[in-house]
């Protein structure tokens, strides 16, 4: 089982060596809460976000089968400091115009005082309310993506219906998970997950969410780690969820191992058919950890891949 640790960026490291970043910029809108909206087809997609959190020593968590000096040098090239690097969480409303689906939900409460677990208020910020959301799927069962289900130890969404890949549910349930580095986010998958389970369809590969929604395995990140194929009138898009977390160490070194993947090969396996589609289809991504507001494409380079931020192409 020692492959099988570090659940969340953040599950190891202790809220204690993380700062917010960016929690005081003001935005246009001065509530404080940066949202961003895309139209694609038919369905109004949100990206809203649970905050950002800067950690230490990036050579750790990216390239960690790399020389520490071959980590700073790519981090140099990208204009970026070399002694640390920042995450943001971003969590997804696709509106369908039938169903308000949040697409993974943030730290919530165990991150608050660290500068995350604004999902609420972020999704108030973009006209939402918690009780409007019809549906909430899970890409996976990490910290970072299920601490927002419960608030107070109630359902934070009360009219919800929920969706996970059966495999990751059932691997996080498993009491075989005590006594492993594991444990922690088990734990957390009990208290946030299961209560919710006789409102939850258990997902297969491949298996329709709504109609236009597909949920595609991307196995590694997580035991059950799921990618969303979004299809509306014609136009696409891919959440990829954590199958790639720095948008410049690991989408253009998407070989290098990095310390949040539970089975690091496979990951690198996921990593690399994901993005090669991406890329190849030249369809939008939005992706979890993508600098906010996290929609971008893939340009191919000689090497993986330069990520490319979302400007004007969705406005109509
Ligand atoms: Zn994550």
């Amino acid at each position: 089982m020692a492959s099988v640790g570090l659940a969340s960026p953040l599950l190891l490291a202790g809220a204690g060596s993380l700062s917010p970043a960016f929690a005081e910029q003001p935005t246009a809108s001065g509530s404080g809460f940066e949202v961003k909206q895309y139209k694609f087809g038919s369905f109004k997609v949100t990206i809203i976000s649970d905050g950002a959190t800067v950690q230490e020593k990036p050579w750790e968590t990216y390239g960690t089968d790399q020389p520490q000096e071959t980590v700073k040098s790519l981090l140099q090239r990208n204009f970026l400091p070399t002694d640390r690097f920042a995450v943001s969480y971003a969590p997804t409303i696709i509106d369908t115009g039938s169903e308000v689906i949040l697409v993974d939900t943030g730290f919530g409460e165990s991150l608050r005082s660290g500068g995350a677990g604004k999902m609420l208020q972020s999704l108030r910020a973009a006209g939402y309310t918690a009780d409007k959301v019809t549906m909430v799927v899970l890409t996976h069962l990490h910290r970072d993506h299920i601490g927002g289900l419960m608030e107070a130890g109630a359902p934070a969404f009360k009219n919800a219906r929920y969706a996970v890949n059966a495999t990751e549910y059932d691997f996080w349930v498993s009491d075989e998970r005590r006594g492993t580095p594991a444990e922690a986010n088990h734990r957390m998958v009990l208290s946030h997950v299961k209560p919710l389970a006789a409102k939850t369809t258990f997902l297969k590969d491949g298996q329709d969410i709504v109609s236009g929604i597909t949920a595609i395995a991307a196995y590694g990140h997580s035991p059950g780690h799921t990618i969303l194929n979004i299809e509306s009138d014609g136009k696409r898009a891919i959440a990829m969820a954590d199958t790639a977390v720095h948008y410049a160490l690991n989408l253009q070194r998407p070989d290098w191992e990095m310390r949040f993947d539970m089975d690091k090969a496979a990951a690198a396996v996921s990593r690399k058919r994901v993005l090669d589609m991406i890329a190849t289809d030249r369809v939008p991504l939005l992706g979890y950890h993508m600098p906010h507001p996290s929609v971008g494409f893939l340009e191919r380079r000689e090497s993986g891949y330069n990520y490319i931020p979302a400007s004007y192409q969705f406005e109509t």
